[in-house]
């Protein structure tokens, strides 16, 4: 996603810590107590400008929502779409999904959502897609016992070698769509790169997996 630079970004971050919490690690294991809630929380990683997030939110308005996004310039986008609607049920975090375990505790999160992750096409990259193993790891600890991963691409080459990186991890797949929009689905709430991708033709894939047993 294109960033751009952002000076006033500091500024804004400091004014709205509210919404953009700091020093996400001091909230491991109480981010109920954030939301001032017992409601289930949902994540949603590369977060992007908060569409997503948003719709989910109107949707789902028991279900606590928190985005993480690593681009500073990007989660302050997020942040004024989230301070236009009227939902109470978002946080957005400006992290790296690599200290997610740093950030929630065991079996804090019911859901996590990974929608059109960068899909880092060369192989000596591979380290960085958000369905590596070592993702796959923080995401199977800080799930719940019966917490679901949903993942939503455009692009086939990500697609394939996620379903094979979940396949050998373990994780069962509850569904593998290969053409979501064939069949209209008014509960699925689409994302801004989902929204382009689409407009153009492109193909919508999406699979739910779970690490249970
Ligand atoms: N999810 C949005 C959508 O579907 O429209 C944005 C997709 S964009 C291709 C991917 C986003 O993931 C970027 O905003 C990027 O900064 C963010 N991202 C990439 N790696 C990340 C990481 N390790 N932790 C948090 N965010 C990450």
């Amino acid at each position: 996603m294109r960033q751009r630079n952002k000076p006033w970004a500091d500024t804004f971050l400091q004014e709205n810590k509210h919404l953009v919490i700091p020093e996400a690690q001091q909230h491991k294991g109480n981010w109920n107590k954030v939301f001032g809630n017992n409601n289930p929380i949902h994540i949603e990683i590369g977060t992007g400008k908060g569409q997503f997030l948003v719709g989910m939110a109107e949707q789902y308005p028991n279900i606590n929502f928190i985005g993480i996004e690593l681009a500073k310039s990007i989660v302050v986008t997020a942040a004024q779409k989230i301070m236009e609607s009227p939902q109470q049920n978002i946080l957005l975090l400006n992290e790296n999904a690599a200290n997610l375990r740093e950030i929630f505790a065991d079996g804090e999160i019911a859901c996590i959502y990974l929608n059109f992750s960068d899909p880092w096409p060369k192989t000596r990259h591979a380290k960085r897609r958000l369905t590596y193993y070592s993702f796959l790891e923080h995401y199977e600890k800080v799930l719940t016992p019966d917490g679901e991963l949903v993942f939503k691409t455009d692009n086939q080459g990500l697609f394939e070698y996620s379903l094979v990186s979940f396949s050998h991890f373990g994780l069962k797949l509850k569904e593998v769509n290969l053409d979501l929009h064939a069949v209209e689905d008014p509960t699925n709430v689409m994302t801004e790169y989902e929204e382009k991708f689409s407009a153009k033709g492109q193909r919508i894939y999406r699979c739910r997996a779970h690490f249970s047993q």
